[in-house]
């Protein structure tokens, strides 16, 4: 095997599945260079898969430095014990400093498996990374107690420094075909059968929600009052040629489906414009909404925490605000055709 310092430092899990919706491994590529400038190193992907070539390529085009690939008819599905076996090998082989992965359903579900096999720390849903320019160590912001603070953590004394990130909280790098990384294939050696098998996996099929790439999202809370009231809301959407985002209420309540979720525990967005009717502004949504550029708040209460991130309030009641928002809006739509 190749020497430790030639597989980089930062290390990043490349989850493929759902490529072209899932973009978290990417936008962890771009923020594990910025990371790798500061402790002057290099970013590497650990693919592991069965013809994964088209992958390696892809995260190399989106600014990967080393893609590590193992390749092998037995890794064509998920399975969490094999993929733990062989990372446990490859970071004892290699020692990198940091080891980052999304904190998708599958990131979340191996990544503390590996972190207890490797006796070191791990930081779960981070909603920021950064070099702490003091100590050089991994500065991981987490959201803590519920949510109701962010916390940061470091892991001074055990490597490497491992931690999950919230999809959507880093911009990925355009693609760039001209792009030069190396892709090598370090030895796997013998792998146990799993004791539980995956045997195949199939996609569930629903409408695909882009949340993440949305210009405009109209999201609601509980204050939007039913699931009829709350279909307003798809149609000033499909209007505004936007999309629909929504709280854990809303959620649970069944008005909407549960990838149209905002903030720590759904997705973070970056749309031009939100526009959030009958959201109170808890934490746990905010963090998901920061990166909008223009906030139009809707809410009955005028002491709503909303309001105090929002660009634009209005204070009154959803129900009689709504339609009339549509009604302006249909007008506008029939006069600019
Ligand atoms: C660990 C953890 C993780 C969480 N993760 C998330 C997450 O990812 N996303 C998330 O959204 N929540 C999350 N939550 C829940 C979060 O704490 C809040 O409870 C939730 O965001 C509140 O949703 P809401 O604003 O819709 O409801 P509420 O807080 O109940 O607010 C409803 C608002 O509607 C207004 N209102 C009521 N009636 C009307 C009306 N007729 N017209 C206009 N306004 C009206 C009210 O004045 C109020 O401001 C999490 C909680 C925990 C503990």
């Amino acid at each position: 095997m190749a020497v430790n310092r030639e597989m980089g430092k930062i290390w990043i899990f490349g989850d493929y599945r759902n490529y072209f919706q899932n973009r978290v491994t990417l936008q962890l590529i771009s923020r594990g260079k910025d990371l790798a400038g500061v402790i002057g190193s290099e970013t590497a992907v650990i693919l592991l898969g069965h013809d994964v070539h088209q992958y390696a390529m892809e995260y190399v085009a989106h600014g990967a430095d080393l893609v590590m690939v193992a390749d092998r008819p037995e890794l064509k599905e998920y399975q969490v014990e094999t993929y733990t076996a062989i990372l446990e090998r490859w970071v004892r082989a290699f020692e990198p400093e940091i080891f980052l992965a999304g904190a998708t359903s599958f990131g979340r579900e191996f990544f503390p498996r590996l972190a207890k096999r490797l006796g070191t720390g791990l930081s779960a849903d981070c909603v920021d990374l950064d070099i702490d320019p003091e100590s050089g160590l991994l500065l991981q912001t987490a959201p803590s107690f519920g949510g109701e603070l962010l916390a940061g953590v470091v892991t001074p004394a055990s490597r490497p420094q491992m931690a999950t990130v919230h999809p959507g909280v880093f911009q990925e790098l355009p693609h760039d075909a001209g792009a030069v990384g190396r892709i090598v294939y370090p030895e796997v050696g013998d792998l146990a059968p799993p004791r539980v098998r995956l045997l195949h996996s199939r996609r569930q099929e629903t409408h695909t929600v882009h949340l993440e790439d949305a210009a405009i999202i109209v999201a609601g809370g509980r204050g939007v009052g039913s699931r009829e009231q709350f279909r307003l809301l798809f149609e000033l959407a499909d209007l505004l040629e936007g999309e629909v985002g929504a709280t854990r209420p809303v959620i649970l309540s069944g008005w909407a489906r549960p990838e149209r979720l905002l903030g720590q525990t759904g997705m973070s967005v970056k749309p031009r414009l939100l526009i959030t009717v009958g959201t109170s502004g808890a934490l746990q949504y905010t963090t998901g909404i920061e990166g909008a550029e223009t906030i139009i708040a809707i809410d009955r209460d005028p002491e709503a925490p909303i309001f105090k991130m929002a660009d634009l309030g209005l204070v009154g009641d959803a129900k009689v605000l709504l339609p009339l928002l549509r009604e302006a809006l249909r007008k506008r739509v029939a006069t600019s055709r």
